[in-house]
């Protein structure tokens, strides 16, 4: 476990009475607490706090932060999480005063600048998705997924129907049939053919009078665009229910195609994917969704209107699903995409989508000689490799993932999605260059052949990260997230069957 750079905790750096700030001496009387607070809420011994000067706290966060990766250091082909560039220009607008000094109970009529960024956003992703109405409540792509099944619920129930059952196809993301259960709908699972496109058998098997909704997403998990939309657009409409389009990842169709145009009622999209909202690391997200008319009594409230040149919150919406998000959304990511809608323009948002095509195409074709295409068609922003032919010889895709940390890239996904044998899904976005790729395809060659002539260094990696292989499963079942000081604090942890990782206080 680990090298050279184990490192101390900031708790062990601590020393009595050092302290990273200076105040100025106090010049009012001080207040006893227990003459404002109620005694038994009042701490008996202090809390045991690092004790650090200002230079060393700075040195070992800005230390720890290093060891990161992150789209700003390195390449991340993260498939599925569209892990581009994130424009400073958006760092620099969210931090106006007029928008970052604000606060959403503010009076109307002193906030509407911010309004009438999220009326025009609003507007725009209606272009964009080709819906009638948007509510940019949601916080997070799942949670667009559940409001717009709420409302597909409701709207299905003004008509007096209980349908309860939405259809998924098995490439789906796992947030679907989560959503799925706790909107308190029944998850349908369709397979897919030997294309990767929804298997159109079943699917017509699978509809009737219980349909709620199908949910897809187009381009598929697989990165393929599904031949057949138009198709299966008719049969869940002609079977009375809804279809869902999952646009988490909209990086390949900006401007060439709309969720509505293909017939969808209802779509999320994630700002921290396709329009560089900043992601990972369980930031705020937001996860706007947009409906044609026969949902849009059923959205979230309050809307964000415009009466004559002016911008108001309107909650007198009467068979709305209800607020879904404190205020109106996450608004800091909601003005970063804003901006970033407005910098590239129409044109410039197509031509992001077909530069994440063709750059994905671009890998695919370098990479198939070395490893095995899960489908071999044109793809979309996104494609999947299997590591079949490198299981055969003993490596896995898992440790072909460790390995590329040895070379300091964050690894793609991997073992998603579930249909295709040791997968790795690779999505490098528009904002990369070919040099950029090609270094990493580089790697990805040179990492096939070292499991030809030497499995053991990919099967043992990483080697040059601070800690080695980790026990996943044990760390997220049973993490420590305390420090404890003393051994005898660590041995109880222990015996409370937790993961100490050979000493290191995770
Ligand atoms: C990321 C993703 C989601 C979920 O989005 P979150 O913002 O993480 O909740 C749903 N579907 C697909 C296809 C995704 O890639």
């Amino acid at each position: 476990m680990g090298n050279n750079k184990e490192k101390e905790l900031i708790f062990e750096m601590s020393k009595k009475g050092r302290v990273a700030y200076s105040l100025s001496e106090c010049d009012v009387p001080e207040v006893a607490l227990d003459s404002v607070f109620p005694a038994e809420y009042l701490r008996q011994t202090p809390a045991e706090l690092p004790e650090v000067s200002e230079l060393d706290l700075m040195r070992h966060y800005t230390e720890l932060s290093n060891r990161n990766i992150g789209i700003d250091t390195t390449f991340y082909p993260l498939g599925s999480c569209t892990m581009k560039y994130n424009p400073k220009i958006n760092e620099d607008v969210a931090r106006y005063a007029g928008f970052a000094k604000i606060h959403p109970y503010q009076a109307e009529d002193t906030l509407q600048g911010a309004l009438q960024v999220l009326y025009d956003l609003q507007t725009e992703l209606c272009e964009i998705t080709g819906m009638d109405e948007v509510s940019l409540q949601p916080a997070a792509g799942a949670q667009g997924e559940w409001t717009a099944l709420m409302m597909i619920r409701a709207y299905h129930e003004s008509r007096g129907e209980n349908r309860k059952q939405v259809i998924v196809p098995d490439t789906a993301h796992g947030t679907n049939p989560a959503s799925v259960a706790v909107a308190g709908l029944d998850t349908v699972t369709i397979s897919s053919d030997e294309q990767g496109n929804v298997n159109l058998d079943e699917l017509r098997k699978a509809v009737g009078p219980n349909t709620a909704a199908l949910m897809l997403t187009n381009p598929s998990t697989l990165g393929l665009f599904e031949e057949n939309i138009v198709e299966i657009a008719k049969i869940v409409h002609e079977a009375g229910g809804m279809l869902y389009y999952d646009g988490a990842n909209t990086n390949a169709i900006l401007g060439i195609t709309r969720p509505g145009d293909m017939g969808f009622d209802v779509v999320h999209l994630n700002m921290h994917k396709t329009f560089t909202g900043p992601h990972g690391g369980g930031g705020p997200g937001a996860g706007p969704i947009g409906c044609k008319k026969e949902l849009v009594p059923f959205l979230p409230r309050p809307k964000v209107v415009k009466d004559g040149e002016t911008y108001r919150l309107d909650y007198d919406i009467p068979q709305s699903i209800g607020r879904v998000k404190a205020y109106y959304g996450n608004f800091g990511i909601l003005l970063r995409t804003f901006v970033y809608i407005r910098a590239n323009g129409p044109v410039g948002l197509r031509r992001v989508s077909e530069e994440a095509v063709l750059n994905a195409n671009y890998m695919m074709r370098k990479l198939a000689p070395h490893y095995d295409l899960a489908y071999d068609r044109v793809c979309k922003h996104e494609f999947v490799l299997s590591g079949r032919r490198q299981k055969k010889l003993g490596v896995r895709t898992l440790d072909i993932a460790k390995r590329l940390l040895d070379f300091g890239y964050h690894p793609p996904t991997i073992y998603f999605p579930l249909i295709v044998d040791e997968c790795m899904m690779i999505e490098p976005t528009e904002t990369e260059s070919k040099e950029t790729m090609d270094k990493f395809i580089d790697v990805l060659i040179e990492i096939a052949k070292e499991v030809e002539e030497n499995p053991a260094i990919v099967q043992e990696a990483p080697h040059t990260t601070v800690v080695s292989r980790l026990d996943e499963v044990t760390a997220a079942r049973k993490p420590i997230l305390r420090y404890r000081k003393t051994l005898q604090e660590q041995a109880a942890l222990q015996e409370e069957g937790s993961n100490v990782n050979e000493g290191v206080n995770v």
